[in-house]
């Protein structure tokens, strides 16, 4: 394991990573974790529907989506913003561009990665993102794979909450609560102005994941009350020396 505290997410699009881990990205910043966020697209064609609407042109909409995932990454502390921009609906990774993430993976040596739900037939940019990074992930882990390079560990893969919940076979197994840095996760979400439907969505849904978290934390997190939180589903085993 890596010295540094470091976390990695691959996002599809430009601004999952706000709604769906937004406070677990600031609340890792404030523990000192450096946490890269990798896009794969910006989003421009399939999650920017005001900016079409408006007359926008591609590039424009690129970049504007671009410049809000900048601010909203700011506004979390991320440490790096990688953006692959390999285009949307859908989204594509060659060879090549597959082994760029790997290299983002070895280079950040994530001390655990987030990435969406494995099923998503509303989006299949978010459930092919997860296949590719558990892809790269497994590519990294092999001494074979550019010997001498420092492989991965085995760092958990958390999946994040997708649009649509129930609908994409994802179950939550773990719920962080992230009242400390809700403001700075609302303060993302604001960024992005070509979604603004969705800040009151994802403020409702941080509420409902605070009370799972606090129906759940008698034992673990002292009962404490919670009013904010995100739920994340483990794809890895849990490896502990007591229960
Ligand atoms: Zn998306």
């Amino acid at each position: 394991m890596s010295e540094k505290k470091t976390a990695l997410v691959i996002s599809a699009h430009a601004a999952d990573f706000v709604w769906r881990c937004g406070g677990a990205i600031a609340l890792h910043a404030e523990m000192g974790y450096e946490v890269t966020v990798a896009c794969l697209s910006f989003g421009e064609r399939g999650e920017s529907a005001r900016l079409w609407k408006e007359g926008k042109s591609l590039q424009e909409v690129k970049d504007i989506r671009h410049a809000e995932a900048e601010a909203a990454a700011e506004a979390l502390g991320v440490h790096e913003l990688v953006t692959f921009d390999l285009g949307d609906y859908p989204l594509h990774l060659s060879q090549d561009d597959k082994m760029k993430l790997v290299d983002v993976i070895r280079k950040v040596q994530p001390r655990f990665m987030l990435s969406h739900s494995q099923y998503d037939p509303y989006n299949t940019d978010h459930m092919y993102t997860t296949q590719i990074a558990l892809e790269a992930r497994m590519i990294a882990q092999a001494w074979g794979h550019n010997p001498g390079e420092k492989v991965l560990g085995a760092p958990q893969l958390y999946l994040f909450e997708p649009h649509q919940t129930e609908q994409m076979g994802w179950k939550p197994d773990t719920f962080l609560d992230i009242t400390p840095v809700w403001d700075k996760k609302r303060a993302a979400m604001e960024h992005m102005n070509g979604q603004v439907h969705l800040w009151d969505y994802y403020t409702r849904v941080a509420q409902q994941r605070a009370n799972h978290f606090k129906r759940n934390s008698g034992g673990q997190s002292g009962g404490r009350d919670c009013k904010y939180a995100e739920g994340f589903q483990s794809i890895f085993p849990r490896t502990v020396d007591e229960l």
